[in-house]
C-alpha cells in the first residue's frame, strides 16, 4: 500500500492512493469558546442543500452538545473503541509540541483508521478503513443530550472544581457545543472506501465530492467516514455529503460575482465564530507559508486552533479553537497535544491575535489576506500571572482578487442611544 505524508500525525502514514495534493485546499476555523449553539449555521445548510425527500434525517453540518452528544449518537466514541482494540494501550503521542509545519504536534505512535485493517468488516480487500455502520436509531436524534454537563452540583449551587487546560481550579459541571461538518479532509476515509471509485477530491480545491451517477448506495463511505459525515438517501439509493457550498467557492452564485465567498454555514453565523477560506499546500500536503492568511497564521503562527481527532489519519481541514473551560485531557482527546498551549495563547492573546480574531464574520467573502495597522494602547492588566495589553489596532480584510474587503478595530465602537430613544431600535 502507498505511503503518503501526514503532518498532522508528523509521519508517513499507510493510504490506499499515492500522494496527490490539490492547488488550494479548503479549510475552516471554528472558535468553540464562542458557539452559542443557535443551530443557524444547521438551518441554513438544511434549507439550501437538504430540504427534499428521503433528506429528511440529514444534517450535513450540525452542532453537538459534547461530551454526550453527537450526530449519529457516540460516533467519536465508537471509533475511538475500534481504534483502541485494534491497538491496545498504544494510541498515543511522542515527542514536541512545537517543530514547524511538517510536526507541529509531535509524532502519533498509534495507528490509524488505514492502518487497522485487521478490525474491519470484509477485510480482504485491499483498501479498507477501520469504520462501522451506524444505526438507524443512532442517526435519529441530531442534537441529544443537549446542554448536559458530565456532572453536576452536589448541593444547591455548589459545582466543585476540577482542573482546566491551564491547571487552573474549575467548575467540574462543563459543557460545550461542537459545530461540525465534511472536513474535506486531505486522505478522506470515504474516498479510500468507496469501490466504485465515486469518490474525488479536486484538485483545484480540495473539495471532497461523491459522484452521484456512479454512487450505487453500497454505504462503504457510510461505514469508512470516522467522522460520519457521508449519509445515505434511500428514495435515490446513493449516499451524499457536504458540497463545501461549491458554487460558492467559485464565485458562481449570482451573489458572489466571481468572487469566491464563504460557505452558507459560515456566512450564517450568527455568533461570529466561523472563517472558511483557501490555503496552499505543498505536494505532501504540508501548508505553504502565506503568513498573511488568517488561517495559515490561526493555525501554524499563533496556533490556536487545532484539527479535530488528529489521530484518525484523515488529515482534516476543519479547525478547532478549544474551549478555555474543559478538562485538558478530554481535549487533548479530540484535539491533540496542542490544547495546553492553543488554550494559553486564546486566553492570553498577543496584539496580533486579539486583531485576527475580528475578522471573524465581518464579511461574506473569503479572506484571502490581512494587514494590521498598529493603533494605540487602551487597557493593560495582569492575567493567570502574565501581562496582558490591549492596542486598538486596525485589521485590513483582503479578498481573493487582493480588493480590500473591510477594516475594523480591535475595540468595537460603543454607541449609547440618546434618553428619548432609550427603549426603541
Ligand atoms: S470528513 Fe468524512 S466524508 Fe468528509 S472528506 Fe473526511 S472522510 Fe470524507
Ligand atoms: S459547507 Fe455548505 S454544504 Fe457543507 S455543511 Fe456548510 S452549508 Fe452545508
Ligand atoms: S451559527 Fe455559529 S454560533 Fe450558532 S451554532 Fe452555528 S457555529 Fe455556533
Amino acid at each position: 500500500m502507498p505511503s503518503v505524508y501526514n503532518w498532522q500525525l508528523g509521519r508517513p502514514m499507510r493510504y490506499p492512493y499515492e500522494q496527490a495534493a490539490p492547488k488550494e485546499q479548503f479549510a475552516f476555523v471554528i472558535n468553540i469558546n464562542r458557539c452559542i449553539g443557535c443551530q443557524t449555521c444547521t438551518m441554513a445548510c438544511k434549507s439550501t442543500w437538504t430540504f427534499a425527500k428521503g433528506q429528511e434525517h440529514m444534517w450535513w453540518t450540525n452542532v453537538e452538545t459534547k461530551p454526550y452528544g453527537g450526530y449519529p449518537q457516540n460516533w467519536d466514541v465508537k471509533i475511538l473503541d475500534l481504534l483502541e482494540k485494534a491497538n491496545p494501550g498504544a494510541q498515543k503521542w511522542k515527542g514536541e509540541t512545537d517543530a514547524g509545519v511538517k510536526k507541529p504536534y509531535g509524532e502519533f505512535a498509534g495507528r490509524t483508521v488505514f492502518e487497522s485493517p485487521e478490525f474491519v468488516a470484509r477485510g480482504e480487500q485491499p483498501n479498507h478503513v477501520l469504520g462501522y455502520l451506524p444505526t438507524d436509531e443512532e442517526w435519529r436524534f441530531p442534537n441529544i443530550h443537549e446542554d448536559v454537563p458530565p456532572t453536576g452540583p452536589t448541593k444547591p449551587m455548589d459545582f466543585g472544581t476540577g482542573e482546566d487546560a491551564t491547571g487552573e481550579k474549575k467548575h467540574r459541571a462543563w459543557f460545550y457545543y461542537l459545530a461540525r461538518l465534511c472536513n474535506h479532509c486531505s486522505y478522506p476515509a470515504c474516498l479510500a472506501a468507496c469501490p466504485r471509485t465515486a469518490i474525488y477530491k479536486r484538485p483545484e480545491d480540495g473539495i471532497v465530492l461523491i459522484d452521484q451517477k456512479e454512487c450505487r448506495g453500497y454505504r462503504k463511505c457510510v461505514e469508512a467516514c470516522p467522522y460520519k459525515k457521508s449519509l445515505y438517501r434511500g428514495t435515490t439509493r446513493t449516499s451524499e455529503k457536504c458540497i463545501a457550498c461549491f458554487p460558492r467557492v467559485e464565485g458562481l452564485e449570482p451573489e458572489c460575482e466571481g468572487i469566491p465567498m464563504e460557505t452558507r454555514c459560515m456566512e450564517a453565523c450568527i455568533g461570529q465564530v466561523r472563517m472558511q477560506g483557501l490555503v496552499k499546500v505543498d505536494k505532501d500536503s504540508t501548508w505553504i507559508e502565506d503568513r498573511k492568511n488568517p488561517l495559515y497564521y490561526l493555525i501554524h503562527v499563533a496556533r490556536v486552533a487545532l484539527p479535530l481527532y488528529p489521530q484518525f489519519g484523515t488529515e482534516p481541514n476543519g479547525y478547532y479553537i478549544p474551549p478555555r473551560w474543559v478538562p485538558t485531557k478530554y481535549l487533548e482527546q479530540m484535539f491533540g497535544p496542542g490544547v495546553q498551549q492553543a488554550v494559553e495563547r486564546y486566553r492570553t492573546p498577543d496584539r496580533e491575535l486579539l486583531a485576527v480574531l475580528q475578522l471573524f464574520r465581518r464579511s461574506n467573502q473569503i479572506i484571502a489576506r490581512y494587514e494590521i495597522e498598529q493603533g494605540p494602547k487602551v487597557y493593560e492588566t495582569t492575567q493567570n500571572g502574565k501581562k496582558f495589553e490591549m492596542y486598538n489596532d486596525t485589521v485590513i480584510a483582503f479578498n481573493c482578487s487582493g480588493k480590500e474587503m473591510f477594516r475594523t478595530t480591535v475595540e468595537e465602537p460603543v454607541y449609547i442611544r440618546p434618553e428619548a430613544h432609550a427603549n426603541s431600535i
